[in-house]
């Protein structure tokens, strides 16, 4: 008997992503879960208000908007309504965005900086594997010296020592200097919801170990090792769906009942 063949090509073919990296070593089976067997994760309002936020500046940026109004209109045309568990829900994440936009615009008027890419694609080689990704934004400062950023929506800021780890940035200084040519001069995650920047460097040896971090998930991918990371189950997606998950759901004991038991008198008569 022969080798069964392989449903993918992995080597002319095979793209690989943070996305990707991130869910492979979170768990190889929900990479599986995703990625080969297409099951989607179900989009909450997070999720749903994180793609708005990010539509609505590569929008006002690439048109290269300069007022409020405009701002606005974009935030009214990328609106995602999926996700929200009630109108009032979603009217709360609206205004939210709106108090979130109205600090960022605020910060950026008074920036002297040329925004030169927003949503820029990018794809550069990884030793046999074609790596994708998306950097949020490229600035240029009037000093000729280049930021890139990555844009979060959610509520908490990240402790510097979590910035200082994210894969993600690792992968954008590698892809500014392979692709784009320069070397960012800063790093940064861009807290929307606060404000506030957090910057952080890396070094060539930061970009050769998320190279390696690459190159072993893509080759176990290659190799279609699924092999779960059951310590992970509770908090993924899947918990409920994934048959190899050790969470169960509970099932629920019936209300206990409240009604006073009927008193019963055998009477003969
Ligand atoms: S539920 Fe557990 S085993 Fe299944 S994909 Fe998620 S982390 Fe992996």
């Amino acid at each position: 008997m022969g080798k069964k063949p392989r449903r993918n090509n992995y080597d002319s073919e095979f793209k690989i992503s943070y996305s990707r990296i991130n869910a492979y070593t979170f768990c190889p089976f929900r990479y599986k879960l995703i990625y080969i067997d297409n099951l989607h994760t179900p989009v909450n309002a997070d999720i749903s208000f994180g793609h708005t936020i990010h539509a609505t500046l590569e929008k006002f940026h690439s048109q290269k908007g300069e007022t409020w109004d405009f701002l606005m209109e974009c935030y009214d045309d990328s609106w995602r309504s999926g996700g929200f568990l009630t109108p009032i829900d979603a009217f709360e994440y609206y205004l939210r965005g709106q108090k979130m936009l109205s600090k960022y615009f605020d910060t950026f008027k008074q920036s002297d900086a040329e925004i030169l890419y927003t949503e820029k694609n990018f794809d550069a080689n990884i030793g046999k594997y074609k790596f994708i990704g998306i950097i949020d934004r490229i600035d240029r400062y009037p000093d000729g010296t280049y930021e890139i950023m990555d844009y979060k929506t959610h509520a908490k800021v990240w402790h510097q020592d979590r910035v200082d780890k994210d894969l993600q940035l690792t992968f954008y200084a590698y892809a500014c200097k392979t692709i784009f040519g320069f070397n960012p001069d800063r790093i940064c995650i861009y807290f929307l919801s606060q404000n506030k920047k957090i910057y952080t460097k890396r070094t060539q040896e930061d970009v050769e170990k998320a190279i390696n971090i690459s190159m072993t998930a893509a080759e176990q991918i290659a190799q279609e090792n699924w092999t779960p990371n059951r310590a992970h189950c509770q908090q993924c997606d899947f918990k409920y769906k994934c048959r190899n998950s050790i969470c169960k759901r509970k099932y629920p004991t019936p209300p206990k009942s409240k009604e006073p038991k009927l008193q019963t008198k055998l009477v003969i008569v």
